[in-house]
């Protein structure tokens, strides 16, 4: 026996597992890297490799453990890069029962060369023997004090690790590795963390403290194919002792050097293992040599259990954490990471301005292409905004198609005009979905903390929504900042709200009837029924203060039932008054009735309870609304239709894209919106749409009347454009039903009079 085995042999006798090991490699020519696999298992597998060799520890250990659990085969066996060398471990002081059950396995990676010769084959089978004496040999008493300390120190560690969350996860594991290296005598001890998506190891503790950065530290992340070792720690399931030699891989020693560590060093290493994932090591640094214990083995797995439940456990919370403060949709932050953000920022002292972003129009295209679609849309535009932002910026998504950007010490309203204007152009790029190119604009409203003192988030963001909503109804596509006059604006609005329930409730609702009239003999054709609130301390209100938000609100659709059974009853009134009469009412019906169920059925209702003959009765529809769903529309208009009852389209020319889709509607009549009658007479642009308008009514033998006429100029250009229908203030301001009495007498007004008062 060579001298060296001779070392081993006596060493052994102290009870020390790794230097036999690392004796067993030393001993065999060629040999790498050893493991022990004891079968107890209240013993832990070690295995000691040649720091250069440390790759192949992971597949020795399961060569190991393999011939242990099928008892064999012995000897060699080939793996891919070296050979292995199985030995068991015969149980008993007498090691000479080769058929009886097996203390264990001891392995050998082999590089370069082939069979073991006769003499080194004995060699491994004394090893072996001897690694079966030492798994059983007792504790003396000096290790059993040590053992004593030992188990105080692990139950001290889990103890303060089992209390520990995220927010205290750092300084435990400081606290941890610092208490384990001083207990072990290492100079140096770490925690890496393996993250696999990165493909790197990250440190999460390090002892003695760095005082430097993670990023900044050679050590800090590195990628498992750095080097073998780094590789060797990736999958590594058993505790790991590496000793470097003379041909330790340059770039480790490079990687060392750099963290300012001698070159000579023992590395023990014990991995946290999660059922068949290694999430990270806890390792141990000797700038000696140095072995452990096989209790100091076992304690450190007990430690690396414990760390691997709390970094799982921290993980999860902070996963939770996460996802009740992210959108599940686009992984922006939600409405509450939102109100911390503006929290954290105003008591920091930020100045900042919130963007609130709404897509216009953005349910028309969710209906239209389908709810696939418009998630597409969602995501695409929430990383449009994701990416464009300065990193001191934060975006969120609300919900729905909302979004809020948060500007950090932005250069006032200015500043936060022009980077919402360049939002808006991002957002406005085409979009490619189920082979369509969809384009959105979309609407900010912006409120600034500056000249808000003390504004919560939630006032914040109130702001910025009603500024949106005053850029939503100024007709979209732009950006609104927030000032006092639109809040006075909000708080009407909201008031109105309020009373409008009222209202519905107490007879508050009066009908006022506009007449019009044929322009080329003055007869009276129809009236349109226009909805008034006598609104306490107001008198009566126009429908154009309060219909807009009866329509935001749903009570427009109370309120229109309700008109049409008025307008219904009225104009039955009148012609058992004035019989012959054949006048028509015209009622306006809100784009919301169209989605609504039941429009059809309070219409016959209406009919049937007043008696009045269908054709009589003409519903208006604005362009708006038929464009928002074209085909729900057509349905419904279509059963409207069969029942006798007329249809008209609203402030027609307001929305040209219906132009091409009005042979599909099912209508009888155009009204032409009161901003192209308005001025006709002087303008030709609206000249040209009139007639275009007119035109296209001839073609499809539809009805036209002008709306708003307030001049005789507009009037005589209106008849020569070929519109021979009209209603505005000229010929008569909405009427009272008792106050139209005269006019229904007489059937008609007198034109030449007409003109004769306003040019005259
Ligand atoms: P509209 O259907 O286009 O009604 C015409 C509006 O123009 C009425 O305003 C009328 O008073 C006004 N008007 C008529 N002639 C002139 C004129 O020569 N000059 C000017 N400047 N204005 C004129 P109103 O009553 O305030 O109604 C506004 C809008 O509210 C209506 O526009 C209609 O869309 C809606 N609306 C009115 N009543 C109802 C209703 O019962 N139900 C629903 N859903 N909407 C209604
Ligand atoms: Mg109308
Ligand atoms: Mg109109």
């Amino acid at each position: 026996m060579s001298e060296d085995s001779v070392f081993a042999t006596d060493r052994l006798q102290e009870g020390t597992i790794d230097d036999l090991l690392a004796g067993s490699v030393r001993l065999v020519q060629g040999a790498v890297a050893a493991a022990l696999v004891p079968r107890a298992s209240t013993k832990s597998p070690v295995v000691w490799a040649d720091l250069v060799h440390a790759d192949v520890a992971t597949g020795l250990s399961s060569l190991a453990a393999k011939a242990l659990a099928d008892n064999g085969p012995w000897g060699e066996n080939v793996a891919e890069t070296w050979t292995g060398w199985v030995e068991p471990i015969p149980s008993g002081e007498s090691g000479t029962s080769p058929d009886g059950e097996l203390a264990g396995v001891l392995a050998l990676a082999l590089r370069d060369r082939g069979s073991l010769t006769e003499h080194e084959r004995s060699t491994v089978a004394l090893l072996a023997r001897l690694c079966g004496k030492t798994t059983s040999a007792s504790a003396s008493t000096g290790a059993l004090t040590r053992q004593r300390r030992l188990d105080d120190l692990v139950s001290t560690i889990s103890e303060r690790l089992m209390s520990t969350t995220g927010p205290t996860l750092e300084s435990a594991l400081d606290w941890a590795v610092e208490r384990l290296a001083q207990f072990l005598g290492s100079d140096v001890a770490f925690l890496r963390r393996n993250d696999r998506a990165r493909n790197v190891s990250v440190l999460m503790a390090f002892y003695p403290p760095l005082g430097m950065p993670i990023e900044e530290n050679p050590l800090g992340v590195v990628p498992f194919d750095a080097d073998p070792i780094f590789a060797a720690t990736k999958d590594l399931k058993v505790p790991l002792v590496v000793r470097n030699a003379a041909d330790t891989d340059e770039r480790y020693l490079q990687r060392v050097k750099d963290a300012g560590w001698s070159e000579e060093f023992t590395g023990a290493a014990v991995p946290l293992v999660h059922g068949d994932t290694t999430e990270g090591v806890l390792a141990f640094v000797y700038l000696s040599t140095y072995t452990w214990s096989e209790q100091e083995v076992n304690a450190l797995r007990a430690i690396a259990a414990l760390l691997v439940q709390l970094l799982l456990r921290v993980d999860a919370e902070d996963r939770l954490r996460r996802s009740a403060l992210t959108d599940d949709l686009t992984g922006l932050p939600n409405r509450r990471a939102l109100l911390d953000e503006v929290t954290k920022l105003q008591d920091g002292g930020h100045k900042l301005a919130l963007l609130f972003i709404d897509l216009d129009r953005f349910k028309v295209m969710n209906d239209h292409l389908g709810h696939g679609a418009g998630d597409k849309v969602l995501q695409v535009i929430a990383d449009r905004i994701r990416t464009s932002l300065r990193p001191s910026d934060f975006a969120a998504r609300l919900g729905g198609d909302e979004f809020v950007v948060i500007l950090n010490d932005v250069d006032g309203g200015l500043g936060a005009v022009s980077a919402a204007s360049r939002l808006l152009d991002l957002i406005a790029l085409p979009i490619e979905v189920r082979g369509q190119r969809v384009a959105h604009t979309g609407s900010v409203g912006i409120a600034l903390s500056e000249d808000a003192e003390a504004a919560t988030g939630e006032e914040l963001l109130g702001r910025a929504d009603i500024a949106l909503y005053s850029a939503k109804s100024q007709g979209r596509n732009r950006t609104v900042v927030f000032d006092h006059q639109l809040e006075g604006q909000h708080a009407e609005r909201s008031s109105i709200e309020l009373l409008l329930r009222q209202a519905l409730a107490d007879n508050s609702l009066r009908v006022l009837y506009q007449p019009e009239f044929d322009l080329c003999d003055g007869r009276l054709l129809a009236v349109e029924a226009l909805v008034r609130w006598h609104r306490p301390g107001q008198g009566l209100v126009e429908a154009a203060q309060f219909v807009p938000v009866a329509e935001e609100t749903h009570l427009i659709t109370d309120i229109d039932r309700w008109v049409l059974e008025e307008a219904c009853a009225q104009l039955a009134r009148w012609r058992r008054a004035y019989p012959g009469t054949e006048l028509v009412m015209r009622v306006n019906m809100s784009a919301a009735q169209l989605a609504v169920a039941g429009l059809v059925r309070s219409v016959s209702d209406s009919l049937r309870r007043s008696g009045l003959p269908p054709q009589l009765l003409c519903l208006e529809i604005t362009e708006q609304a038929v464009i928002a769903d074209v085909e729900q529309a057509v349905r419904v208009l279509r059963d409207i239709r069969s029942m006798g009852v007329k249809l008209a389209i609203d402030d027609f020319g307001t929305g040209f894209s219906s132009m091409s889709q009005l042979k599909t509607l099912p209508v009888d009549v155009l009204k032409i919106d009161r901003v192209f009658v308005d001025g006709v007479a002087h303008d030709p642009t609206d000249q040209a749409i009139v007639e275009t308008i007119v035109r296209l009514a001839r073609a499809f033998k539809l009805e036209v009347v002008g709306e708003g006429i307030e001049t005789i100029e507009d009037l005589q250009t209106l008849v020569q454009l070929g519109c021979r229908r009209a209603q505005g203030y000229l010929l008569s301001r909405p009427l009272a039903p008792a106050d139209l009495e005269p006019l229904l007498m007489r059937g008609a007004i007198d034109l030449t009079s007409l003109a004769a008062v306003t040019t005259g």
